[in-house]
């Protein structure tokens, strides 16, 4: 079956589907996304989506006119032309297409792109094995709270990643800080048995799994300290995991050389999963 896409307008197949050869977001980065997870055929978390979505053009003063119900429909409809039961949704809303020119074009013409495909349950065998992360310089601009396509260190830090055979890089500030991964956000359990994640700031995306999951461990009664934690303070851990939308919650067994823990999934990263995963199915 080809797959189908939503661009401007148009359900098409994967082959017809195309954006402008002067979109913005392809000779600028000039455009922002969201990546929704699609659980039993329906859209996870839709409005937190939205409302980042919203965050991130306002802040980039971008103005698209299309309404909530509208852009729900056409993601709902990709998913479903795709018959995606498992899998992920992704939009992209570019400053549109125009002359080449770093400077915003008059009257933009938004463009909006909608993919959708299957992929294996987040919940599978990554989930409950654990990953090894590495820790490699955060090389991005200073405004990672918006979602915006320009993805280019982090693509280079998943590389480094995916060249040794590890799952994610754990990106580092120069005082040592943790920020979060390159395509997903970083916690730990400290030896008290305290959650701990990067508080929101201009330095890491407010990821909506890390929002759940914070909802989540907190009304299970969990201590939680939203702060900066460094690496080594990461690597003498008790416990560490990461989250995302295309993998939910996952256990970190080893970040770099070191070994977490007992190199298992710890017991608090597995109830806040266990926790996290009741929320969505
Ligand atoms: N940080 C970064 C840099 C990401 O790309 C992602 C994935 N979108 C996340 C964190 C996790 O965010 P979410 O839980 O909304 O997928």
């Amino acid at each position: 079956m080809s797959r189908i896409a939503y661009v401007d307008g148009q359900f098409l197949t994967h082959d017809f589907a195309v954006t402008h050869i002067e979109d913005r977001a392809t000779q600028f980065g000039d455009g922002v996304y969201e990546v929704l997870a699609v659980v039993k055929g329906k859209l996870i978390d839709i409005e937190l989506h939205f409302d980042r979505l919203d965050r991130s053009l306002r802040e980039l003063e971008m103005a698209m006119s299309l309404s909530r119900a509208a852009l729900k429909l056409i993601l709902q409809e990709v998913v479903r032309l795709n018959r995606v039961i498992e899998g992920l949704c992704y939009l992209q809303v570019s400053r549109g297409s125009a002359p080449r020119n770093h400077s915003f074009p008059n009257k933009p013409s938004y463009s909006l792109i909608v993919t959708a495909r299957r992929s294996e349950p987040a919940s599978g065998k990554i989930g409950v094995e654990g990953v090894r992360v590495i820790t490699t310089p955060d090389q991005r601009w200073q405004r990672r709270d918006i979602k915006s396509v320009s993805l280019l260190p982090n693509v280079l830090a998943k590389q480094k990643a995916t060249e040794v055979g590890a799952f994610e890089a754990w990106l580092i500030h120069n005082d040592g800080i943790v920020t979060e991964g390159s395509r997903s956000n970083a916690w730990i359990v400290d030896n008290a048995g305290t959650v701990i994640t990067h508080h929101e700031s201009i330095d890491i995306l407010s990821g909506v799994t890390r929002n759940r999951v914070l909802q989540v461990a907190r009304s299970d009664g969990a201590k939680v300290i939203e702060r900066a934690f460094t690496a080594s303070e990461a690597k003498e851990a008790r416990e560490a995991f990461l989250t995302s939308t295309s993998s939910f919650v996952v256990p970190v067994t080893q970040i770099d050389d070191t070994v977490i823990g007992d190199g298992h999934p710890g017991p608090v990263t597995k109830r806040l999963r266990r926790l996290y995963l009741r929320t969505i199915s």
